[in-house]
């Protein structure tokens, strides 16, 4: 009898501040993975893969929830295990995220082909030979790569409003710094994304207007958020193996200056810049398979038939050169002597005209 007292007094009473505040914010805690952070807290944990067709993985992830509400953010990076300085960029950015100061919630995955970074194996993950950048929204029942690609996509994209996919020149890719801005068509949403390209700072942007509108068929990270209406871009500094602090500094500044965009944080917005525009990339190719010889560095202006490097045979003997077949800047250019017939040479970035 008074245990029935107590319960009906306890129905009654008005609920607490806290359940209040539970009800009426959904991010009043937020898990991604095993990694589960209460408003004010920052947590880590992993998203497990499980054993499928082939063996499982497991992709560390940390989760910053701010003592404020506001949007959620996912930085990702390390899609391409071997693009040093943007997984160091994400690692350290976490701890430069404080809570306290914080409206929104950041979720951040710092390494997601953990077996390209082992093996130290670029482009792909040396597990099903796939690169992680070209199989979202992913596929539970498919190989590891497509497996990883569908839990990021359920528990990393779809919890978020806006992400930032970063990467760099891999292993063999000598890389200037640039980010990309997707013109999805939605206007509302093109001028947010672009106001975040525009924050993150690199003045340099390549405009991609010819991704899948497809969100069942996305392909890439950043497209599996932007076809699902979140405003999202992706960024890349950082060549050739090299961890340069520069790099690093950009990334990880960039990130924080699209938070302060966003009013996640507190933070002054940087001075103008004079961005440069890009409509598109042409890659150039190698006729020939040998020794690979660059005449041209990364951020090189060229002209309509200007050698960028030339082939030899591995006796010496020289075989083709590479030519630019239009005028414009070398986004990046093969870093390493190792040549195969239709190897990328270099990207040319092609200036958007006035
Ligand atoms: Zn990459």
């Amino acid at each position: 009898m008074k245990t029935i007292l107590i319960l009906a007094a306890a129905i009654a009473l008005p609920p607490t501040a806290h359940a209040l505040r539970q009800a009426s914010d959904p991010h009043a805690v937020v898990t991604v993975g095993t990694a589960s952070a209460k408003r004010g807290e920052r947590a880590y944990g992993e998203i497990v893969v499980p054993a499928g067709v082939d063996s499982g993985t497991r992709i560390a992830v940390a989760v910053v929830n701010g003592s404020r509400p506001g949007p959620v953010l996912a930085v990702v990076s390390g899609a391409h295990g071997t693009e040093y300085a943007s997984i160091v960029a994400v690692s350290r950015l976490i701890e430069r995220i404080d809570p306290a100061g914080l409206s929104g919630t950041v979720i951040l995955v710092p390494l997601v082909n953990v077996a390209s970074f082992e093996q130290k194996v670029p482009h792909v993950n040396p597990i099903d030979g796939k690169s992680m950048n070209r199989f979202y929204p992913g596929n539970p029942a498919g190989t590891q790569t497509e497996r990883a690609s569908d839990l990021i996509t359920r528990q990393v994209v779809e919890q978020s409003d806006h992400l930032i996919d970063l990467h760099g020149g891999d292993l063999d890719e000598n890389l200037r710094p640039y980010s990309y801005w997707t013109v999805t068509g939605n206007a509302a949403q093109d001028s947010i994304s672009r106001a975040m390209v525009i924050a993150f700072g690199l003045d340099h942007v390549i405009i991609s207007s010819d991704r899948p509108k497809d969100p069942a068929a996305s392909r890439y990270l950043e497209n599996t958020a932007s076809t699902r209406g979140k405003p999202s871009i992706t960024a890349e500094a950082g060549y050739a193996g090299t961890v340069m602090p520069a790099d690093v500094e950009a990334l990880v500044s960039g990130s924080l200056n699209v938070m302060g965009a966003l009013r996640m944080i507190d933070r002054p917005p940087q001075r103008k810049k004079n961005f440069l525009w890009f409509e598109r990339v042409v890659t150039v190719v190698s006729d020939s398979a040998g020794i690979f010889f660059p005449l041209v560095d990364r951020d090189t202006w060229v002209t309509p038939g200007m050698k960028l490097g030339y082939v030899t045979d591995y006796l010496g003997r020289r075989r083709a050169d590479a030519v630019a077949p239009e005028a414009g800047l070398v986004l990046y250019i093969n870093a390493v002597p190792t040549m195969v017939k239709g190897g990328t040479v270099a990207n040319i970035g092609i200036l958007k005209k006035p």
